[in-house]
């Protein structure tokens, strides 16, 4: 893609548009509005391109922000912003029996879209453990894949 803009003309060779907009999170091929950032300096290695979602209800501008990590003049998309956070889709099960549990996960799944990959993982250990009080149907005497295929279920039986 060559970018065009006052003070500066190069070529930005990008290895991704984005396929995905992050405030409706719907797969799109977005249009690009013809506004972007490239730096002067080829040290710092930063583009920005504004683009707009095409769906109806959202038509949301968003930046996708590049960087050149070796200076050769590619630019890999490393993310876009602004972004809303997805929720999870909890079953009515799960969110009648913990709903603890699904707050949660929920603030688990959320760290993780921010990149907060130190709290991510005790976040989803913790709403596991707010589930160990629930008692599952389980037969005594019947070993680890018996509780296996019971956690595989409960998995079903959370997660849409
Ligand atoms: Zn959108």
């Amino acid at each position: 893609m060559n970018i065009s803009f006052s003070g500066y003309t190069g070529r930005v060779e990008l290895n991704k548009i984005p396929d995905r907009c992050p405030i409706c999170h719907h797969g799109i091929e977005p249009r690009f509005m013809n506004v972007a950032y490239a730096s002067v300096e080829p040290a710092i290695g930063r583009a920005e391109l504004l683009f707009r979602c095409p769906r109806q209800w959202c038509q949301r501008l968003f930046l996708a922000l590049y960087v050149d990590k070796y200076g050769y003049g590619g630019y890999d998309l490393i993310d876009c912003v602004p972004k809303t956070l997805q929720t999870r889709a909890f079953t009515d099960w799960i969110k009648k029996v913990s709903p603890v549990f699904c707050e949660i996960y929920d603030q688990a799944s959320q760290a993780e879209q921010m990149q907060l990959l130190q709290v991510c993982g005790p976040g989803y250990r913790k709403s596991l453990e707010s589930l160990q009080g629930l008692r599952l149907r389980t037969q005594p005497g019947r070993g680890r894949q018996h509780k296996r295929n019971v956690v595989g279920r409960l998995h079903r039986k959370i997660c849409d």
